[in-house]
């Protein structure tokens, strides 16, 4: 695994950094936490979400595992929740055998922040707000799927 670093983000809070150069398609870093049953995640995402609409910020740590478990990475052991979002990624989220892994999407200079899509649905956008700074940026966190849908919302408000 490539090596990384933790300082200071220009997008939020603190960020992950690579700390020398990342090829296409490396899986950078594993996105770990603690295994919950679904019913549970469900609990935990209500209380992140409640916790992150106060904050203002997209702060929901869950991945899906299988039907079964989720992923909760609010743990201190989990560098990866880190990782900011951005509506113009450098990384995904992919779920290998059971494991997820941010895996970069293009080469990645040293020193450049890491960022993926937090592939929020369309259910909550309006909770967590992006300042990601991208030409790309909605305003919101949303999946990569969700996007034409969001932005077809914002305009009919805009109107
Ligand atoms: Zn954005």
């Amino acid at each position: 695994m490539p090596r990384l670093k933790v300082s200071r983000s220009a997008l939020h809070g603190r960020g992950v950094y690579a700390a020398e150069e990342i090829g296409k398609g490396v899986k950078v870093i594993e996105y770990v936490g603690k295994r919950v049953s679904a019913r549970e995640a469900e609990r935990v995402a209500e209380e992140q979400l409640c916790r992150s609409s106060k904050s203002g910020t997209g702060a929901v740590y869950l991945f899906t595992i299988n039907k079964k478990y989720d992923i909760d990475g609010n743990v201190p052991w989990n560098k990866a929740r880190l990782i900011n979002h951005s509506c113009d990624p450098n990384c995904e989220a992919q779920n290998i055998r059971g494991h997820i892994w941010i895996v970069s999407k293009r080469k990645i200079k040293t020193g450049e922040e890491l960022t993926y899509n937090y592939g929020f649905g369309m259910d909550s956008w309006q909770d967590h707000k992006c300042r990601c700074g991208s030409p790309k940026c909605l305003g919101y966190i949303v999946a990569a799927s969700s996007r034409g849908a969001l932005s077809r919302v914002l305009k009919r408000r805009r109107v």
